[in-house]
């Protein structure tokens, strides 16, 4: 699943190619891909306006348009948004198809249906659209100040695993960075998030950053389907120190990666470096 630095790799790549494309005509090829207004609103209010800009929040991607228009994407587990020459033959799952004046096209395939496109009309803001936008954590790329950390974790009986990936306590964050970043923290994955000191939790802040962003250097992380804007594969599963790497050595300590379920989710780490404590 694309998570923060999978996202900013493609916001980066969309923000080169599209800045100053304007949008010719709108073909939604599966209608449940779009998440507001219907189908038909989508491509009109669409169509002819002219991409200016385009942000990021959490693994949201938000796209300024002329005339106060906003597009919005979120690609879930396998959705991906690439810039192609019109005549160029498209990957096998496109669900909307917007084809641009200059012979390009950007497309949203998706397999399994679960990203969505919204359309916010002229007047309304992303928020309005998505009002559990407004609910997201801190963006965690500059590094967020671990008293903010202390407080959102205080009282939490859950592991701080499981915490991390809590979009609404950090925003972006998902399984593969949650390992990497808890691992180089020396935190392990089982601890209470709320028995964390602030010592702690300022190294895992800092962490966090320093793993987002290598991530992002390395064009982010391709275990299945995602790639980056240009239809091109990320490199960072390669880097990771011990995400999908069970029974593997610890690159510090040679101490085999041991594999655990938290909450539902497989979470690695070295029971040398990061110890639990009881
Ligand atoms: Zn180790």
């Amino acid at each position: 699943m694309p998570e923060l630095p999978e996202v900013e790799t493609v916001r980066r790549g969309l923000q080169q190619q599209l800045t100053g494309a304007r949008i010719k005509s709108i073909k939604v090829l599966r209608e449940a891909s779009v998440g507001y207004p219907t189908p038909q609103k989508f491509s009109l209010t669409l169509k002819g306006k002219t991409f200016c800009s385009v942000d990021r929040r959490g693994k949201y991607l938000l796209m300024n348009m002329s005339e106060n228009i906003g597009l919005m994407a979120h690609l879930r587990m396998s959705g991906r948004l690439i810039v192609m020459s019109e005549n160029e033959n498209e990957p096998n799952h496109v669900r909307v198809r917007l084809i641009l004046d200059d012979g390009r096209k950007l497309v949203f395939d998706d397999t399994r249906v679960f990203g969505r496109l919204w359309c916010v009309p002229a007047g309304k803001t992303f928020e309005d659209v998505l009002p559990s936008l407004a609910l997201l954590g801190p963006e965690p790329l500059a590094g967020i100040d671990p008293k903010i950390l202390l407080a959102s974790f205080a009282g939490k009986k859950q592991c701080i695993k499981t915490a991390l990936l809590d979009q609404t306590i950090v925003a972006g964050i998902g399984n593969i960075y949650a390992d990497e970043s808890l691992h180089r923290a020396k935190i392990n994955p089982n601890r209470q998030a709320g028995d964390l000191s602030v010592k702690e939790l300022g190294r895992l802040s800092k962490e966090i950053a320093i793993v987002l962003c290598n991530a992002i250097e390395a064009g982010g992380s391709t275990l299945r389907d995602y790639t980056n804007a240009s239809g091109v594969d990320g490199n960072y599963q390669h880097e990771a120190l011990v995400y999908g790497r069970k029974g593997e050595p610890c690159r510090s300590c040679k101490t085999k990666i041991e594999k655990i379920k938290l909450n539902g989710r497989s979470s690695h780490y070295c029971p040398r470096c990061q110890p639990d404590p009881l």
